[in-house]
C-alpha cells in the first residue's frame, strides 16, 4: 500500500532564527506514523540546520533543486552527493518555478532526477500545466510529456521517484484544483506509471494546499499526499496538513 507523504517547500523563505522555531514546533508536534511521512525541502544554506534539528525525529528533509552534474566547473550548483552528505532524503526536480524562471527543460529535469537517484536521494519530480494549457485542453499532453522525459531517462529506476502534480495556475494563487480535477490528472499519471511498471510511485498534489482542503484532496484514490508551499511555513497548518 502507498503511504501518505506531505512535503513542505519553503521556497526562498527563512532565516536561522525563524527556521529554528518552525523546525522545533514540527518536531514537538509530529508523531511517527508508519502510514504517513512528513518532510521539508529547505533552501541550500539551511540543509545542515534541518539535519541538526530533525535528526532522530520522524521528519525527513531535503532541498529544492540539484545539479544534473556530479562535480566540475558548474559555478553555483549543488551536487546530489553533497545533499546526501547532509542526510537529505528528498530533492525537488522540475518545480514549475525552476521550469519557468530558469528555463529548465524536460530533459534537464530528467537529468536532475537521475543525478539525485545516483546519490541515493528520492527526487520529487514536479509536473503541471499552465492556465493557458488547461484552457486549451492540453493538460494531459503536457503532464504526460513531462513524465515521459523522466521515464525515458530513468527506465527501471522510475519506480524510485516521487511524482508531484502541481497545476501552475494553483501554485501560490489560493486557487486549488478541486479534488475531482486533481484526481482526473492523477489517474492519468497513475496509468502512465503502471505502463512503466511503476504503479506504486507516490503521486502528490501541490497547489494552494491548506489544512482546510487537504483532507478532501488526500481522500482521492490516486492522491498520495501533498507538496505544500506557503502553508508549510506555519507549523500548525503544516502539521494539520500532514495529519489530513
Ligand atoms: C509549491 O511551491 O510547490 C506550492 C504548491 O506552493 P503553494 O502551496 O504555496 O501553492
Amino acid at each position: 500500500m502507498r503511504g501518505k507523504l506531505v512535503v513542505g517547500n519553503w521556497k526562498l523563505n527563512g532565516g536561522l532564527a525563524s527556521n529554528a522555531k518552525l523546525l522545533d514546533r514540527l518536531v514537538s508536534g509530529w508523531q511517527a506514523d508508519p502510514g504517513r511521512t512528513l518532510a521539508v525541502c529547505v533552501p541550500f544554506p539551511y540543509v545542515g540546520q534541518a539535519q541538526a534539528a530533525l535528526s532522530g525525529s520522524a521528519i525527513g528533509w531535503g532541498a529544492q533543486d540539484v545539479s544534473a552534474h556530479a562535480s566540475g566547473a558548474y559555478t553555483g550548483e549543488v551536487a546530489a552527493s553533497m545533499l546526501a552528505e547532509f542526510g537529505c532524503r528528498y530533492v525537488l526536480a522540475g518545480h514549475s518555478e525552476r521550469r519557468q524562471l530558469h528555463a529548465e527543460s524536460d530533459v534537464e529535469v530528467a537529468d536532475k532526477a537521475r543525478a539525485a537517484l545516483a546519490a541515493g536521494l528520492t527526487p520529487i519530480v514536479c509536473v503541471g500545466e499552465t492556465l493557458a494549457e488547461r484552457e486549451s485542453k492540453a493538460t494531459a499532453t503536457v503532464v504526460l510529456r513531462q513524465l515521459a522525459a523522466v521515464v525515458a531517462a530513468l527506465s527501471g529506476d522510475v519506480a524510485k521517484i516521487v511524482l508531484a502534480y502541481e497545476p501552475v495556475w494553483a501554485i501560490g494563487t489560493g486557487k486549488t484544483a478541486s479534488p475531482a480535477q486533481a484526481q482526473e490528472v492523477h489517474a492519468l499519471l497513475r496509468e502512465a506509471l503502471i505502463q512503466g511498471n511503476a504503479g506504486s510511485v507516490q503521486v502528490l498534489y501541490g497547489g494552494s494546499v491548506k489544512a482546510g482542503n487537504a483532507g478532501a484532496l488526500f481522500a482521492m484514490p490516486d492522491i498520495d499526499g501533498g507538496l505544500v508551499g506557503g502553508a508549510a511555513l506555519d507549523a500548525d497548518e503544516f502539521l494539520a496538513i500532514g495529519r489530513a
